[in-house]
């Protein structure tokens, strides 16, 4: 049973946004790629754990706190009698490790994962202490890239290449112990849950203003820019999606508002937002319809949900 899936994390929703408005630095362009692809790997590997795994606790995607110190945990596995936090990377190509340090193949050396796990394990058993849990706990990292080698001289049982995952994944469920989680275990998925951090995505993003960013509604599937209408709908020229207009407005003013998190949503700023749109009216309408319109005159705006 999935407790929680993963979301994308808002620094790449809005890094896609203003990869497709304005002129990315390179570094900028390679972080968003990067971030992207470890998503993309993520998602991966929840899909396919999901079917290994069917009566325990998932967890995706924790960012929790414990004295001061935050740690992320990619994926929590709650069974009946243990608790297993994974680690999942999507790396690709070729590492070597040396000693304690780890180096890709250009000799570039990166943090060593197995001390972030043991960190996080250290973390997350002092949390769990806190709350009066007693499971004990097994970590692994786990990497999940069939393009993958790590040249390593010791065996170490908690690594888990793509190779063994299969077998791996197979292993963990037939040595759970047989019985049923409680109401205690889903007690301790939703305190851990309802302990998740959010933390806002600004200070990691690059600068940016309203003024310089190209106006337009962006296609849903390749990002360019909406140029033609077709029957009513919006047509992309660059690979042919279709999108009603009432769902590409809305998708927009969410942007913009992910984007300006303190921008007031007007019809005015809307329908420059958008630009393909011509008629205000059509944008009143639709912001009308989805939204509850706060105050009078000139300082009325549009409440979205949630925001
Ligand atoms: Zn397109």
């Amino acid at each position: 049973m999935i407790i929680k899936t993963r979301k994308e994390r808002l620094e790449i929703t809005i890094l896609r946004s203003l990869n497709a408005r304005m002129s990315l630095s390179d570094k900028d362009v390679t972080n968003f790629l990067i971030l992207k692809k470890g998503f993309e790997g993520e998602q991966k590997s929840d899909k396919w754990l999901e079917g290994f795994f069917e009566d325990w606790l998932i967890i995706h995607d924790l960012l929790l706190e414990y004295n001061n110190n935050k740690f992320q945990i990619d994926t929590l596995l709650i069974s009946q009698s243990k608790i297993y936090p994974l680690d999942i990377k999507y790396f690709e190509g070729d590492y070597y490790v040396e000693g304690d340090k780890w180096y890709t193949c250009i000799k570039k050396e990166i943090k060593n994962p197995l001390h972030q796990l043991s960190r996080f394990e250290i973390m997350l058993r002092s949390l769990l202490d806190n709350l009066g849990y007693r499971y004990p706990l097994e970590s692994y990292l786990i990497f999940n890239n069939p393009e993958f080698h790590l040249y390593l001289t010791t065996v170490n049982t908690s690594i888990i290449f793509p190779t063994q995952l299969n077998r791996f994944l197979k292993k963990l469920n037939a040595n759970a112990k047989p019985g049923k989680l409680n109401k205690s275990h889903l007690k301790l998925a939703e305190q851990l849950v309802s302990l998740h951090l959010v933390e806002p995505p600004y200070p990691r993003l690059p600068p940016y203003g309203y003024g310089h960013l190209v106006k337009g509604i962006l296609c849903p599937q390749c990002y360019s820019i909406f140029t033609d209408f077709l029957g009513g709908q919006l047509v992309c020229n660059n690979c042919g999606c279709k999108e009603e207009v009432e769902s590409a407005v809305l998708r927009s003013v969410a942007e913009l508002q992910l984007l300006f998190p303190d921008q007031k949503i007007t019809t005015k700023v809307v329908h420059e937002w958008c630009r393909i749109i011509k008629s205000e009216k059509t944008i009143r309408r639709i912001l009308g319809k989805n939204y509850k319109l706060s105050g009078h005159g000139k300082s009325a705006n549009y409440v979205l949900p949630n925001a």
